[in-house]
């Protein structure tokens, strides 16, 4: 299999590189290669790795009410591509579930969320801190940020994402498209000329010793990208990479009961407009417990050298206190069974918005997913596969949006 050619190799077997993969294996006439390392199952395998996903543990929001339109658009696209996959492959991975923005009032993070909420007709109600309060009784949002906040509950087309789930079947559909996936990590990448009737080619060079060639290549590597030699020196998109961690509280059952009805809830009460936090509602995990899960936003940045540490790490304690005085707050009446910090790492670009481009004309990328990119990844593989298949921008929405930036070059 090593020396077989491809026309297309897409490096990262992630959210987006996994539905990248699936897409372009439907474009006729192409071969395609997927190739990145599962994500590890156990801690003793977590703690030996340089290379990490970001879609490792059990829950992500998807939504459509978001600031951006184009970004709520993919999502609606992608909401729709969710329920084609599990269908197609049967591996069940989306639960509807409202979602719940909120912020102050008259802010323009959530004068965006409503014209969004609009243009797209999503089915929604604007309530207040109080009146969110009596619709879901545990969750005391007004007592806790005051009466001057205003919400938007998303009713469908919304919901969560098991991420390992949606992952599996995403290489599952381009498994069964004829994809060949390599499950390991690439360590480079180098431009060969092979002979005039073949033109450039791209070696990839895997961490175990594999070669295997391409005309193109599609860069999805995430928070990673720029750890390995994957793009030319002078061609590193310009993006920051953002620790983050979650704290996962063990639910009793009294609090699962109580909460069944409970929507997703995304805060965005900082003057920058930014979110700073999100709370997942209540899900089983592979240890059978129940677990609600909170996170927060972008706090500082991180070195590309520094994520794998920060992977290994157990998180900052201060935040960690902070989240659990949020989660008191919120619900009052939570009695946490036990508590457990994760920690992982998120991209922002320079436009806030996803980086899907060519950088040189064999190699593209998809990266920079804003802490966000769960909710779309199924069309923005879409949007990457019709790109890399045809060597420049084939896709309904405008190219600029998508636009990589490069870092200055040192001097
Ligand atoms: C804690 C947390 C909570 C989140 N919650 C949400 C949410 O609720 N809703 C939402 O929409 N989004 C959420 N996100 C964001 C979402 O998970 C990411 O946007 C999404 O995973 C991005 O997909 P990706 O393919 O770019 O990156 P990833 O999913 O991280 O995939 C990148 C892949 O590339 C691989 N890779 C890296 N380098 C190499 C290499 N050299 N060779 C081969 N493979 C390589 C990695 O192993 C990885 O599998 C959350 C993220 C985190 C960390």
């Amino acid at each position: 299999m090593a020396d077989r050619m491809y026309d297309v190799c897409i490096i990262g077997a992630g959210m987006w590189g996994s539905a990248a993969a699936y897409h372009t294996c439907l474009v006729p006439d192409t071969k395609v290669c997927l190739i990145g390392p599962e994500e590890p199952t156990s801690s003793q395998e977590f703690n030996s790795r340089a290379i990490h996903g970001a879609y490792y543990d059990e829950v992500r929001v998807t939504r459509t009410n978001m600031g951006s339109v184009i970004c709520s658009e993919l999502s609606k696209r992608s909401h729709e591509g969710f329920d084609k996959l599990e269908k197609n492959t049967g591996i069940s991975f989306y639960t509807e579930c409202n979602n719940v923005n909120f912020g102050p009032v008259k802010s323009q993070y959530i004068t965006d969320c409503k014209r969004t909420s609009e243009l797209l007709q999503t089915e929604h109600v604007l309530l207040t801190g109080d009146q969110l309060t009596q619709k879901f009784p545990y969750l005391n949002m007004a007592l806790t940020l005051g009466s001057n906040i205003e919400c938007i509950l998303q009713l469908s087309k919304c919901g969560l994402v098991n991420p390992r789930k949606l992952v599996a079947a995403q290489k599952t559909a381009a498994d069964l498209h004829g994809c060949d996936i390599f499950n390991t990590t690439v360590d480079q990448i180098t431009e060969k000329y092979h002979t005039p009737s073949v033109g450039k080619i791209l070696e990839v060079v895997t961490e175990d010793g594999q070669i295997i060639r391409s005309r193109k290549v599609l860069i999805c590597t995430g928070v990673f990208t720029l750890s390995k030699p994957l793009l030319p020196s002078h061609l590193l998109p310009d993006m920051k990479l953002v620790p983050t961690q979650t704290l996962r509280i063990e639910l009793s059952k009294e609090n699962v009961d109580n909460m069944r009805d409970m929507p997703s809830i995304c805060s965005f009460t900082r003057e920058d407009n930014q979110r700073d936090g999100y709370i997942c509602p209540p899900v089983i995990y592979p240890d059978g417990k129940t677990y609600l899960k909170i996170g927060h936003g972008r706090l500082r940045y991180l070195k590309s050298e520094e994520v794998a540490e920060w992977y290994r790490s157990d998180g900052d304690p201060e935040v960690t206190e902070k989240l659990m005085g949020m989660m008191k707050r919120f619900f009052p009446g939570l009695i946490p069974i036990s508590t457990h910090t994760d920690t992982c790492a998120v991209t922002v670009t320079r436009t806030d918005m996803p980086y899907v481009d060519m950088v040189t004309p064999e190699i593209g990328v998809a990266i920079g997913d804003n802490g966000g990119g769960a909710k779309f990844c199924y069309e923005i593989g879409r949007m990457a596969a019709k790109m890399i298949a045809k060597g420049c921008w084939d896709y309904d929405l405008p190219a600029r949006e998508f636009e990589v930036r490069f870092k200055e070059p040192k001097q």
